[in-house]
C-alpha cells in the first residue's frame, strides 16, 4: 500500500469534482482520484445541451425559478432552487474565468439555446452540442497548471474514519490517502438500468456513504430522456449506452413525429414540455408499436450547429433529417442527502454533483440545470470546508465496500420494475428477488429505488404509477441503512 497525506481528497473528475478542486485556495494540498483518466469516465463528457443560466435582471431569474419548480412538479426544495438559480449568472462568469469558452454571438455575448421545460432561451453551450467535453478539457487544463492539485487513477474501495466517526481518508487500489475531509463527486447511479444514455459508474461511494451513516433520498426519481437514438437490438447489445439526441434540437425547431403526423403531447408547451411528459408520450406510442422520429428538416445548417449529433447519425448510417428515437434512463435525481454545499450528516464527508440530492430537481429535473448545480456545489463545498473547523483525526476504522458483479442481474430487474410506468406488483416482486442477491452496492441502490417507488403511492413527475394515478405530492423520502434494512424486512 502507498500511504499519502493531503488536506483534501476528491473522488471524481466530472464537473463537480473539478470545480471543487478549483474552489480551494492554492495552499490546500488536494488529491483527486478517479477510476479512469479525466474525460474518459462519468456523465459530464457526454453533455450536449449545455448549462442553464439567467442573467440577473430579476425577470429572467424569476422565470428560471418558475420553470425549475414547474418541471419538478412542485416537489422541489424552494430554498435550494433559489440558491442555485440566483447564482447561475455568477457561475457562468466563474467558469469563463477558469478557461471555459462558451459559444458567443457576433457581439461577444453568450449564445443561448432553448430546451424542454424552459420558457425562454437560457442554455449556454460549447461547440454547438459538445458542452461537456469542452468543460472537462478547460477545467482540467486549469488544474494541470496548479502545483497543489494532483491526480491518481484508482477505484474507491474504503472510507476511513477516526475515533469520533469523522471521515479522515479513503483507500483506492493500492493507495491509502489520509486527509482532513473527503468529497465524493462520483456521479449518478443510472448504471443499475440497461437502457440508458448515462455511462456505468461504480456505486462504491454510495454504499460507503450509507455505511458511514448518511441518508439516501429521492431514490424513486430517475429521469428518462425522451430522445435517445433508437438503434436495432443487435447494435444496442454491443454498446455500453444509447447515444443521446439533445433536446436543444427541438429548441431549434425539430418536431416529434409518428409516421407523417406530429406526435400528440397533452401539454401547453407541446414537444417542448418537461421531459417526464414527453417521455411518457414517446413511450406510449412505442408501446402501441409505432416508431417516433425527430424531423429536423426545418433546421438550416444542421451539421454545423449540431456537429456531435450529425456525427452520431453518420456513424450509424442514419439520415439526420429523420432521426428515430426512444426513451432511456438519463439522470438520477436522488442520491445521498446533502445541503446545497454538499454537507452530509457525517462529519468530514461531503457529496456533490449528481451523486448528491439537494432537492433542486424535485420529481423531474429541468433540462441543463444539473451541470449548473454540480459546478456551484463543487465551488461552495470548497468554500464551506475552508471555513469549517471540523478535521478528521487519526485513522481508527476502515469501512469497506463490497466488490460488485451484479450489474446484469439488477438491470433486467430494474428495467421491468422502475420503467416509465410502474405498479405495486412489479415493484414488490423486484424487492423480493433483489433481497435474495448478495448485498453489493448495485443491489443496495436497486433495492432502495424499488422500495422508495413502492412507498410513493401517487404519480408525480418522473414517478408514474398505473395503480395510483393521482398526484398527492407526498413528502420527500429519506432513509439511513438501518431504517432501510428494517423496511425491506417488512416488505418481504
Ligand atoms: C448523455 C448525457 C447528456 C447530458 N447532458 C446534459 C446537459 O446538456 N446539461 C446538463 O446540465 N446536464 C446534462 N447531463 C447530466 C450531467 O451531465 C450530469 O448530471 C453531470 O455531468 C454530473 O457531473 P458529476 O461531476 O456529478 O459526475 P460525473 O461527470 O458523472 O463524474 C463522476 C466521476 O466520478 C468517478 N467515479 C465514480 N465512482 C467512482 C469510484 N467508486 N471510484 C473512483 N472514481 C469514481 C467517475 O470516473 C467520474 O470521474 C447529461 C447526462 C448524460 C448522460
Amino acid at each position: 500500500m502507498n500511504n499519502i497525506e493531503c488536506d483534501i481528497v476528491i473522488v471524481g473528475t466530472g464537473i463537480a469534482g473539478l470545480s471543487c478542486a478549483l474552489g480551494f485556495q492554492d495552499n490546500t494540498k488536494i488529491i483527486i482520484i478517479s477510476n479512469n483518466n479525466p474525460g474518459k469516465s462519468g456523465s459530464t463528457r457526454f453533455a450536449q445541451g449545455g448549462i442553464a443560466f439567467s442573467e440577473n435582471d430579476g425577470e429572467s431569474t424569476k422565470a428560471h425559478i418558475y420553470d425549475t419548480i414547474n418541471a419538478g412538479s412542485g416537489m422541489c426544495d424552494k430554498t435550494a432552487v433559489h440558491h442555485f438559480i440566483e447564482q447561475s449568472n455568477k457561475t457562468i462568469k466563474w467558469l469563463e474565468k477558469q478557461g471555459v469558452n462558451f459559444d458567443k454571438r457576433e457581439d461577444g455575448t453568450i449564445q443561448k439555446g432553448l430546451e424542454g421545460g424552459h420558457s425562454e432561451n437560457r442554455i449556454a453551450h460549447i461547440g454547438g452540442d459538445a458542452t461537456g467535453i469542452g468543460i472537462i478539457n478547460a477545467l482540467f487544463e486549469k488544474i494541470s497548471s496548479k502545483d497543489n492539485i494532483s491526480f491518481i487513477k484508482g477505484e474507491l474501495s474504503a472510507l476511513l474514519t477516526d475515533d469520533n466517526n469523522t471521515v479522515c481518508g479513503i483507500e483506492a487500489e493500492g493507495f491509502t490517502i489520509k486527509s482532513s475531509s473527503v468529497i465524493f463527486a462520483t456521479g449518478g447511479g443510472c448504471g443499475i438500468f440497461g437502457d440508458r444514455t448515462a455511462p456505468e459508474q461504480p456505486l462504491s461511494a454510495f454504499e460507503l456513504a450509507l455505511q458511514a451513516g448518511t441518508k439516501a433520498t429521492d431514490m424513486e426519481f430517475f429521469q428518462y430522456h425522451p430522445t435517445a437514438l433508437d438503434l436495432p437490438l443487435e447494435v444496442t447489445v454491443q454498446i455500453p449506452r444509447l447515444p443521446l439526441i439533445t433536446e436543444a434540437i427541438r429548441g431549434a425547431g425539430a418536431l416529434l413525429k409518428v409516421g407523417k403526423n406530429l406526435m400528440q403531447i397533452n401539454h401547453e408547451m407541446g414537444s417542448l414540455a418537461p421531459r417526464d411528459v414527453v417521455s411518457r408520450a414517446v413511450f406510449e406510442n412505442r408501446q402501441q408499436g409505432k416508431r417516433v422520429y425527430l424531423d429536423t428538416s426545418s433546421i438550416q445548417n444542421f451539421s454545423s450547429i449540431f456537429p456531435t449529433i450529425a456525427n452520431i447519425c453518420k456513424q450509424y448510417d442514419i439520415d439526420y433529417n429523420k432521426i428515430p428515437i426512444r426513451t432511456a434512463v438519463h439522470y438520477q435525481i436522488g442520491g445521498i442527502k446533502t445541503d446545497v454545499n454538499g454537507r452530509t450528516c457525517v462529519d468530514g464527508l461531503y457529496v456533490i454533483g449528481e451523486a448528491s440530492s439537494t432537492g433542486l430537481h424535485g420529481a423531474n429535473r429541468l433540462a441543463s440545470n444539473s451541470l449548473l448545480e454540480a459546478s456551484i456545489m463543487g465551488k461552495t463545498c470548497a468554500e464551506t470546508i475552508q471555513k469549517s473547523n471540523i478535521r478528521g483525526g487519526i485513522i481508527k476504522r476502515r469501512i469497506i465496500s463490497k466488490k460488485d458483479s451484479t450489474q446484469s442481474t439488477v438491470r433486467d430487474i430494474n428495467n421491468r420494475s422502475l420503467g416509465i410506468i410502474r405498479n405495486h406488483d412489479t415493484l414488490k416482486d423486484a424487492i423480493i428477488t433483489l433481497s435474495t442477491l448478495p448485498q453489493t452496492p448495485n443491489v443496495i441502490a436497486s433495492l432502495m429505488s424499488n422500495l422508495f417507488a413502492l412507498r410513493r403511492t401517487e404519480s408525480v413527475g418522473s414517478h408514474y404509477r398505473s395503480d395510483y394515478l393521482e398526484t398527492k405530492r407526498m413528502p420527500r423520502q429519506h432513509m439511513n441503512l438501518d431504517e432501510f434494512k428494517e423496511e425491506i424486512r417488512q416488505v418481504i
